[in-house]
């Protein structure tokens, strides 16, 4: 039997890059996975069907995760159709980089709604379930620059260090009910985020990389999967770097 059968699986952001490798490898335990996404139904469609085609089970589920209230609702229906929620994996993010000085207010907050608060709306909703379960994993992708700051990345740093933060709370609140809460810290991932670095940033971020490669979503699935698994119960409010060596 495979090792995560009968599991039910939420990954947020699940239609591209890390999100759709977690997915698809958390399926590959066995774990029937809700593939939640934003606007892209296409992608998000794929990877239920990838998951179908190898024998997995799988669906997608359109919600902003900024939105408390329909968060609220997206876990209602993963609870009332599958009974339970056993594993929740915190993906969906943005960017929106500048320097601080030209940093729009929006850009600011729409960067923490998504990576902090949709990170915050899930663990909120998914927690009154799995404390009556008295069961749970929750992995939350933060990020080498939340451990570390990033010139022109002052939002997306701060909401990163703020996952970490919530990470590190939720892991004390919720050990007594046996939930376990850690987050990843990925480097520099080859992904549709990282697509938009020129050339020459690619180059130079990756002379900065020990192993001298940028990491695949496969690395951080990896990852997820060992932390969504039973070899993990011991383990909560850590974070784990996936980076290369890079810090
Ligand atoms: P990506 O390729 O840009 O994909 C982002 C995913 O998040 C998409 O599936 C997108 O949905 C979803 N999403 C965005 N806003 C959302 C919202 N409001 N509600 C629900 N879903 C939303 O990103 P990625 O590189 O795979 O990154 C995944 C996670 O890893 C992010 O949290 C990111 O910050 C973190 N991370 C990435 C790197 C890297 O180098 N790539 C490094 C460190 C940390 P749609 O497809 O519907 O738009």
């Amino acid at each position: 039997m495979q090792e995560m059968s009968g599991q039910i699986a939420l990954v947020t952001g699940a239609g591209r890059g890390i999100g759709s490798a977690i997915a698809k490898s958390l399926a590959k335990e066995g774990a029937t996975v809700i593939v939640n996404y934003a606007g892209n139904a296409q992608a998000a469609q794929d990877t239920v069907d990838s998951i179908l085609k190898n024998g997995g089970s799988s669906e997608k589920y359109q919600c902003d995760v900024s939105d408390f209230a329909a968060v609220e609702e997206m876990i209602k229906y993963v609870v009332q159709k599958y009974e339970k929620i056993d594993i929740l994996v915190n993906n969906a993010g943005i960017t929106k980089d500048g320097l601080l000085l030209r940093m729009s207010e929006q850009d600011f907050e729409q960067v923490l709604a998504v990576n902090l608060g949709g990170t915050f709306h899930c663990i909120r909703h998914a927690a009154k379930y799995m404390i009556k379960q008295r069961s749970g994993r929750i992995i939350n992708l933060a990020s080498v620059v939340g451990l570390t700051g990033n010139a022109g990345q002052a939002n997306y740093a701060a909401s990163k260090a703020g996952v970490i933060g919530l990470t590190k709370s939720a892991a004390k609140e919720l050990a007594s009910r046996q939930i376990t809460v850690n987050a990843i810290a990925p480097g520099y991932i080859d992904t549709d985020m990282t697509a938009v670095l020129s050339d020459s940033v690619k180059e130079s971020v990756q002379s900065s990389i020990p192993l001298k490669r940028m990491g695949t979503a496969q690395d951080i699935a990896q990852a997820a999967v060992f932390l969504a698994s039973d070899k993990a119960s011991y383990i909560t409010g850590q974070v784990l770097s996936v980076n290369g060596g890079m810090v």
